[in-house]
C-alpha cells in the first residue's frame, strides 16, 4: 500500500467531472487500498479519487464512530432528507473550514468493492461525508456552497492539530472529508 499525495485547491483535476468506472479490477483493488491508507495518514473521514489525480467515481468513508470502511463506486445520491448547518473542511483545502447547509439524511446507489450493488442510507456525519464526496466527484468542492465568503475562515494554528482528524466537520465533532 501507499500513501499517495492530495491534491490541493486551486489544481484543475478537482474542478473536474469524474468519469464511471467500467470495471472493478486487480489495479482497482490497490488503488482502493491506496485511498484508505492515504485517507487514515491524512486523518480524513473521507476521500474521493480526484483529490489524489484520479478521475474516476471513486471514493472511500471511514467514519470515527463506526470504523466500518466504505467504498463507493459510481455513486448517486437519490434521496436527500432535511438540512442543517455544518461546520466542514477538506483534506485538499487544508487549514480552513466553512459553514454551510447538508442534507440531515441522504440515501446513496452505489456498488461495492465486488462490484456488488448496494444501498445505503446515510445520516448527520455519514450524510455530510456522502455529500461531500459525491460533490467531488462532480467536481464540486465545499467552497462553492458557502453562502457567502465571510462563512469561511482560517483556522488557527492550535484548532489546526486537533482538527487535522477530520476532512470534515459537523457541528461538535471534529471532522474533515
Ligand atoms: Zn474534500
Amino acid at each position: 500500500m501507499a500513501v499517495l499525495p492530495i491534491r490541493r485547491f486551486p489544481d484543475p483535476v478537482l474542478k473536474q467531472k469524474a468519469k464511471r468506472v467500467r470495471e472493478i479490477d486487480k489495479a482497482m483493488q490497490k488503488l482502493i487500498n491506496d485511498m484508505f491508507e492515504t485517507m487514515q495518514y491524512a486523518r480524513g473521514v473521507g476521500l474521493a479519487a480526484p483529490q489524489i489525480g484520479i478521475g474516476l467515481r471513486l471514493c472511500v468513508i471511514q467514519i470515527p464512530e463506526t470504523e466500518e470502511k466504505l467504498v463507493l463506486v459510481n455513486p448517486e445520491i437519490v434521496k436527500r432528507k432535511g438540512s442543517r448547518v455544518v461546520e466542514e473542511g477538506c483534506l485538499s483545502v487544508p487549514g480552513y473550514i466553512g459553514e454551510l447547509n447538508r442534507s440531515e439524511s441522504v440515501m446513496v446507489k452505489y456498488l461495492d468493492r465486488e462490484g456488488k450493488s448496494c444501498r445505503l442510507k446515510g445520516e448527520e456525519l455519514l450524510a455530510q461525508a456522502l455529500e461531500h464526496e459525491i460533490d467531488h466527484l462532480d467536481g464540486i468542492l465545499y467552497l462553492e456552497r458557502l453562502e457567502s465568503p465571510e462563512k469561511l475562515r482560517e483556522l488557527k494554528p492550535e484548532e489546526e492539530s486537533t482538527e487535522k482528524s477530520t476532512e470534515m466537520k459537523s457541528e461538535k465533532e471534529t471532522v474533515e472529508v
